[in-house]
């Protein structure tokens, strides 16, 4: 109750208060500051992938122009000699106006990164994008094959035959490569595991499945027990380290973070930034008001 009552209260907090919390997520608010994080980062063993803030729009010309702030942000990320990549998500491209459109802004980007030999990640959005995101990902893996990912959310009951569905384009040469996160959004308990063991168990299983097969795996998770089990699967399956990485949040549990940096382990941290930070703050907050309670220890753990 007090955290839903909170979500809906902070979008009226003024943006100095907010960012005072939102600081700790978020790397900054342009370029430069998301490549001074990144470096940072880099040299506490972590790799990145950088996420411009933008998501929902209402016309084309938006996308256009995010899809030229992307490609920019391609260059700059290039020329920095940074270790990491980019995660996209497609309604910012357009998605929900014109899905054509939207593919050919990704693959624009996904085009640029190929010439650099580098990668995008396609970020999954709420349940009402998954299909059109795992097609733009099929569409694109055929062209790109080594450049372009896709997130997986373990909460969906669909993403096991997600997973079977793509097995096709998965090769030696250029093999699945799939970040698995629980999922973020709030779905019904039709489509969606509700409860944190169900969603556990079928993360481990989508993560059994990957390793068992081949696919390249992200763990995106800051789960200690997912990460556990995530080793004793490893270990299982043998998985050698350059079929799987872990992922976690910018500026979340950074201590559970070095413990996997130090047994050698590849660690991808994954990087917000962007004038749009307020928004998808407060947005982050109505589609998840459990967040509440980490962004008021944020509040009171500063400094
Ligand atoms: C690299 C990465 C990329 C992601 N991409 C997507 C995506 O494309 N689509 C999508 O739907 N979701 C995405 N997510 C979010 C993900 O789906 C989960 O909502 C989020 O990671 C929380 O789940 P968890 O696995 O950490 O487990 P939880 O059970 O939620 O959390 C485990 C523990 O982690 C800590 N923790 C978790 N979140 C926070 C926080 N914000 N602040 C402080 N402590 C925290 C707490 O100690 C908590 O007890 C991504 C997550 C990561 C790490």
């Amino acid at each position: 109750m007090l955290n839903s009552l909170m979500a809906k209260l902070i979008p009226f907090f003024p943006e100095k208060l907010v960012w005072i919390f939102s600081k700790r997520y978020i790397a900054g608010i342009d370029v430069n500051d998301a490549l001074a994080a990144s470096r940072d980062l880099n040299n506490q063993g972590a790799m990145v992938t950088l996420d411009l803030l933008g998501e929902f729009i209402s016309t084309m010309d938006e996308a256009k122009k995010n899809t030229q702030d992307y490609l920019d942000l391609m260059d700059a990320l290039h020329g920095s000699g940074i270790n990491g990549n980019l995660s996209v998500k497609p309604t910012m491209f357009g998605l929900l106006l014109d899905k054509e459109a939207c593919f050919s802004h990704v693959r624009e980007i996904v085009q640029r990164a190929a010439g650099y030999n580098s990668f995008i990640r396609i970020d999954m959005e709420d349940a009402s994008c998954t299909s059109m995101e795992i097609e733009i990902f099929r569409r694109l893996k055929v062209e790109f094959p080594g450049h372009v990912g896709l997130v997986l959310q373990a909460y969906l009951k669909r993403t096991p035959e997600d997973i079977t569905g793509l097995m096709d384009l998965h090769t030696p040469e250029a093999p699945l490569n799939f970040r698995l996160c629980k999922g973020i959004y709030v779905e019904p308990a039709t489509i969606a595991f509700k409860q944190y063991d169900q969603i556990n168990r079928a993360y481990v299983e989508n993560l059994e499945f990957m390793f068992k097969n081949k696919i390249h795996a992200a763990v995106a998770t800051h789960d200690a027990l997912l990460v556990e089990k995530a080793f004793e699967l490893i270990e299982q399956y043998k998985v050698p380290k350059a079929l799987v990485e872990f992922q976690m949040l910018f500026g979340v549990t950074p201590k559970l973070r070095q413990t996997i940096i130090d047994r050698g382990f590849p660690m991808r941290v994954y990087v917000p930034f962007g004038k749009e930070w307020f928004g998808y703050s407060t947005r982050r907050l109505k589609e998840n008001p459990a967040m509440v309670q980490h962004i008021i220890k944020a509040l009171f753990m500063r400094g």
